[in-house]
């Protein structure tokens, strides 16, 4: 271990290796040497391993060389991000004097960490995604939150209650890091979930940085404000303490001034409709369930903004959809009025293109790392806001009004730039070539002086020649005595009073003049010199630019949402969408809705639509029946997706659309396993019905989609019915809801329950066959076509056959009979009877007694272990043991001396 090495025995840049690694132990040192970044001992082990690097040695004073590897400093970004992907913190430590100057050993200094949340490498992130930092002060009861994106300047805080509520932020963030107090960590927050599901980083911090007190200051000196009021902050204390710990940490890490963090944004949750991790997955907002790809998203059909800034807020935007009905106008007009004038819309788009991310620019203005060539896409982009703003300044409604005011023209930095930086510079800040002919009158005496010094000596030695009469006189170069004037022995008489002897030779003598050595200097260090001044230069301009960040934020954030409602009304055109009412009376009534994704799957124009009616009084619940594949799940997440859509501010697919606003939605949609939580489809399914049950609300819109399916058909029947009732009691919930199942019994809800509605698609029956007719009909479907749909599934005929027969026994017995006397519970009405015990029971014997032990072994032994999916191995154990367990708990119940209550 390096810490046990005497330090006296180590030669001295070892020395001041270990005097560094001392300070940073938890990091991984990259330490400068000439042209690579340098490990040693554990890291250099640790790292060679990681990144698969040959492990050498270097020798170190003692008797062993120490363990070395190392990476080139030109390619450091990429080997930096697999580190830090992998979790690893590291520390770069850099040469900070220049090495030709330095006397002894080089001054290194750590000038930056790098960490998950801390990554600039631009070429790792997502153009049109944020890498957030979170930060978590958990207090029991109050919880304040912030995040931070140091490649945007992004910089946001709020508070929440509760954990649950912490982890619907942490979905929508979804942060690579996350920073913490202590007592997160024994919340009872499952943070090993957090690094093992989600390889997010996590560590606690020193609680000093978490000290109120230190926070408040922090942020007071940051923001040059003298209170809190100041930043719009004093209501949320313990969120304030969030943003002063990620502050001091960003400082500690980034070791800049942080002058891109020029706003801390508070929000309040609830100024947002909720949407809660499975809900924002179910819905595939901005990415696919299973691939987790755009393509397929939410996103992936509304994103055709030009900018990564667009592109960003567009995200965030469909992750927080608002609640707020002014707020929501004020975006639909911005997209109705850009699509009524859809001309001076593609015009603003074709200025958009060259428009580059300025936010990520302006994060590398402040870490000092933009280069000439950043500076020139960031010039083409300035170029484009006046036209952009004039465009503007034909459109009237408000949010279009205010993105043109927010607009600056920037054209002061447009002229700097213009004037400085030459059109096609290179990449590297240190190697000349940046600054514009013209811009400087040294940079322009010196680049002559390279290219025209020959001419001047040559001009010199001509004038003084006629001045002094010296007709042999000549200017002459040697590498000791550098540029001179020779005269020969016989013109010594016309030596001028100025000449200043430098050498004597046996037939002349050679001189210099204050002209010549000015010449000299100027030819000579020309190269060095004017390498040197254009970097000074460029950093000048860097440092001017940098001083404008605020505009050029605001700027920023400006042309994202012109960016965003530009692409919405785009695609609202390309894709027949309509502007959606709003109202706060809790009715949604959609005619002719679609599916915003799965029409553009679909070729053609073959998507059917359909209407949808909810409200919260006769039309509370819709019960969705109708058979397999006929799209009841499309249908349903058609409507939560409209809504959303409305929510966030974009038109809807449908021919006419009025949206009562919700708070919330829910979804629980289909069957899936989290195995890595160690939970079964079932208990994952019972999991989300007790979230939504216990934080819905009369406002919220419920997507249910085959409740009660992981479990035994009579266990499933009843808590789907129950879950209906207590969902349409206006007691407890009255939320709006579309519940979809193959649950035929439950379609007798709807006369016992005063705001239950049957709904169910239509299907055409042909022989033996069906056709989708995918149109939503009143009334329920009596069938699921489940034995049709495994035919057209390609299902073996004997297998198809085989089921026939056995759902001909199944539909004998009397449990639809038995169904159609269960009396509703309803709380409002107090009507209470719960089906008894010994009803279920006989049903489930009648219903198990066709499983025999042969056919499951049958089925074991058909199972394709080789090809099959753990999740479907995991199902299909799950489905055969509980066939077994029911026909043994059957056989139980049919003993004499069960009946007795012996078993
Ligand atoms: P299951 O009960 O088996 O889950 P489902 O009734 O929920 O089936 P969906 O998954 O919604 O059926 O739909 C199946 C397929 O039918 C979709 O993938 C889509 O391709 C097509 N589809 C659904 N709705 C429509 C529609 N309105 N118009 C055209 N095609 C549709």
């Amino acid at each position: 271990m390096p810490e046990q090495i005497p330090a006296g025995e180590l030669t001295p840049m070892m020395q001041q290796y270990m005097e560094t690694k001392k300070q940073y132990a938890d990091c991984i040192l990259f330490y400068r040497l000439g042209d690579f970044y340098e490990m040693f001992f554990e890291d250099a082990k640790t790292v060679s391993s990681e990144l698969e690097l040959t492990l050498t040695g270097k020798a170190c004073g003692l008797e062993e060389r120490a363990p070395m590897c190392g990476v080139p400093y030109h390619a450091v970004e990429g080997y930096l991000t697999k580190l830090v992907n992998k979790g690893y913190k590291v520390a770069i430590c850099e040469q900070v004097e220049d090495p030709k100057l330095a006397k002894g050993l080089v001054k290194r200094e750590v000038i930056r960490i790098v960490t998950p949340g801390t990554n600039l490498n631009l070429q790792s992130l997502e153009e049109s995604k944020n890498n957030f930092l979170m930060s978590i002060a958990y207090t029991p009861t109050k919880i304040g939150i912030s995040v931070a994106d140091v490649t945007t300047g992004d910089y946001y805080l709020t508070e929440v209650e509760d954990l649950k509520k912490l982890n619907d932020e942490l979905m929508k963030y979804e942060p690579s890091e996350i920073i913490c107090n202590q007592n997160f960590l024994v919340s009872g927050f499952d943070v090993e979930g957090l690094r093992g599901k989600y390889h997010i980083s996590v560590n606690a911090l020193e609680p000093h940085l978490f000290d109120d007190d230190g926070c408040r200051r922090l942020l007071l000196r940051h923001f040059k404000v003298n209170t809190l009021i100041g930043l719009g902050i004093e209501d949320f204390p313990t969120g304030m303490t969030a943003a002063g710990a990620l502050l001091q940490y960003l400082y500690d890490t980034q070791k800049t001034d942080l002058a891109h963090f020029t706003h801390l944004y508070p929000y309040l949750t609830n100024k947002y409709m909720l949407l809660d991790s499975s809900t924002r997955r179910n819905l595939e907002l901005t990415e696919t369930m299973r691939e987790k790809q755009k393509r397929g998203s939410l996103l992936g059909v509304l994103d055709k903004t030009k900018t990564a800034m667009g592109g960003r807020l567009l995200r965030s935007m469909l992750e927080q959809p608002l609640i707020d009905k002014e707020e929501m106008e004020k975006r639909l007009d911005a997209v109705e009025e850009l699509g009524k004038d859809s001309v001076s819309r593609d015009e603003i788009r074709e200025y958009l293109n060259p428009v580059y991310d300025l936010e990520r620019l302006l994060s590398k203005v402040t870490y000092k790392t933009a280069n000439p060539r950043d500076f020139i896409a960031f010039r083409n982009s300035l170029e484009m806001l006046p036209a952009i703003k004039s465009v503007l300044k034909s459109f009237s409604c408000r949010e279009l009004r205010e993105v043109e005011e927010r607009i600056d023209g920037l054209q002061d930095i447009f002229q700097l730039i213009q004037a400085s930086i030459e059109e096609d510079p290179p990449v590297t800040v240190r190697e000349g070539g940046i600054i514009r002919d013209g811009f400087d009158e040294t940079v322009d005496m010196l680049r002559s002086a390279k290219r025209d010094g020959k001419q001047w000596l040559a001009q010199l030695e001509e004038t003084d020649r006629e001045r002094t009469g010296i007709k042999n006189l000549k200017i002459k170069y040697n590498k000791v005595f550098g540029y001179y004037f020779e005269v020969t022995n016989s013109y010594q008489n016309l030596v001028p009073e100025d000449y200043i002897r430098k050498q004597t030779l046996a037939n002349a003598e050679r001189y210099t003049t204050p002209k010549l050595k000015e010449l000299e200097d100027t030819i000579l260090n020309a190269e060095d010199k004017l390498t040197t001044l254009e970097y000074d230069l460029f950093c000048k301009i860097r440092d001017s630019i940098a001083c404008e960040l605020d505009r050029i934020q605001t700027t920023a954030k400006a042309v994202a949402k012109l960016d965003v409602y530009a692409a919405l009304s785009l695609v609202s055109e390309r894709n027949h969408y309509v502007r959606p009412k709003l109202n706060e009376k809790g009715v949604i009534d959609i005619k002719d809705g679609r599916h915003p994704v799965v029409e553009q799957m679909i070729e053609g124009d073959m998507f059917i639509s359909n209407d949808t009616f909810l409200d919260n009084n006769k039309h509370c619940i819709s019960i969705i029946t109708g058979p397999n594949m006929a799209g009841k799940s499309t249908y349903m997440r058609q409507t939560a997706l409209i809504v959303l859509m409305a929510q966030v501010g974009c038109f809807v697919p449908a021919k006419s659309a009025n949206i009562g606003i919700v708070d919330r939605i829910f979804t629980r949609v289909g069957a899936s396993d989290d195995l890595a939580s160690g939970q079964s489809t079932f208990m994952v399914e019972m999991n989300e019905v007790a979230n939504i049950l216990r934080n819905a609300t009369s406002d919220s819109l419920l997507i249910l989609d085959e409740i009660g399916r992981g479990t035994s058909t009579f266990d499933g029947l009843s808590i789907a019915w129950a879950v209906i009732e207590h969902i349409s009691s206006r007691k407890l919930l009255g939320a709006k809801t579309l519940f979809a199942t193959h649950y035929h019994e439950l379609t007798e809800l709807e006369g016992k329950m005063s705001n239950v509605n049957n709904y169910c698609i239509a299907v055409k029956e042909r022989g033996d066959d069906i056709v989708f007719l995918r149109k939503i009909i009143k009334g329920g479907a009596d069938r699921s076509y489940g034995i049709q749909v495994a035919r057209l599934a390609g299902v073996p005929d004997m297998v198809i056959d085989r089921a026939k027969e056995i759902v001909e026994q199944l539909t004998d017995n009397d449990i639809i009979e038995k169904i159609q006397n269960i009396t509703v519970d309803v709380k409002d009405t107090k009507v209470k009877r719960q089906p008894k015990p010994d009803e279920i029971e006989l049903s489930q014997m009648s219903l198990f007694d066709t499983v025999k032990d042969e056919d499951v072994l049958k089925e074991l032994m058909e199972v394709e272990v080789n090809t099959l999916a753990p999740i479907d191995a995991l199902n299909v154990l799950y489905r055969l043991q509980n066939k077994l367990k029911n026909r043994w708990k059957c056989e139980e119940t049919r003993r004499p001396d069960a009946a007795k209550g012996k078993v």
